[in-house]
């Protein structure tokens, strides 16, 4: 079944580069992911997105946002809808990346909302599900993903999954180089496909694309990409450095 599936190696700027350090970041990646296998995405701030695009055009390098408001336009001082995204040439978009649930009120019901409107403008989701350490030790970590993948996914059509990417990121892994163990890692991502299973059926599960996101490197990337339900990985920190990002990208080839 993974063989059936696309690979997808996306790296997640964060509040990280300037356009001018964009531009350098992705002239150095594009040689070194030219004849990549999987797909290569990288995810930037909104400010970069229009030099991303510019420094992508006809490479194999797909440009994504790091979020999106649901709201097609209208008084949000300071939001970004994903209709103005796609008008850009954007393809991809993050949502609920934990850090927007920690430290921006970011909840399973916006998370929702913003997939929503991210699906209806034509772009295609990485969501991102996953628990933090006390509720691993407290045995909650399947209940919880599954949930937060059900409430993100409410009104999703089963031909609307072509467009989606679950990346499940374990906050406690999340660039504090603590990275979960390819078994951890593939038991989520195991959940996680039987959680699409179940609110599709089986063929939407297995066509699912599932990331492992947190701390994942040049190192470690190999080990937890021959995982039968790890598809792919979401880079945070390694992403910032060409050789690592390419390095990852190659171990999913
Ligand atoms: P990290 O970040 O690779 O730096 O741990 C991953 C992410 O937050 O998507």
């Amino acid at each position: 079944n993974k063989a059936l599936r696309k690979a997808v190696i996306a790296g997640n700027w964060k509040m990280n580069k300037t356009p001018a350090e964009a531009k350098e970041l992705i002239e150095g990646i594009k040689p070194l992911v030219a004849g990549a296998g999987c797909d290569v995405v990288v995810c930037v701030p909104y400010v970069d997105l229009a030099t991303a695009l510019e420094a992508t055009a006809g490479t194999n390098i797909g440009v994504g946002a790091e979020n999106c408001h649901w709201e097609v336009s209208g008084a949000y001082t300071g939001e970004i809808s994903a209709n103005m995204l796609t008008a850009m040439g954007v393809k991809y978009v993050i949502i609920g990346h934990s850090e927007r649930r920690t430290y921006f009120g970011e909840t399973d019901v916006t998370v929702n909302k913003r997939v929503r409107a991210a699906l209806d403008s034509g772009l295609t989701v990485i969501l991102c599900v996953g628990e933090y350490l006390e509720q691993r030790e407290q045995g909650i970590t399947a209940e919880l993903v599954a949930m937060q993948t059900k409430i993100a996914l409410q009104g999703v059509s089963k031909d609307e999954l072509s467009r989606v990417i679950i990346a499940y990121e374990p906050v406690w892994a999340i660039g504090t180089g603590k990275t979960a163990t390819a078994e951890q890692a593939n038991e989520v991502c195991a959940i996680i496909r039987e959680t699409v299973k179940g609110l599709y059926d089986e063929a939407a599960a297995n066509a699912m694309t599932i990331q492992y996101g947190g701390s994942m490197n040049a190192k470690n990337a190999a080990e937890l990409l021959a995982q039968p339900d790890v598809d792919g990985g979401l880079i945070g920190g390694a992403s910032l450095k060409p050789a690592d990002f390419a390095e990852i990208v190659k171990a999913a080839t």
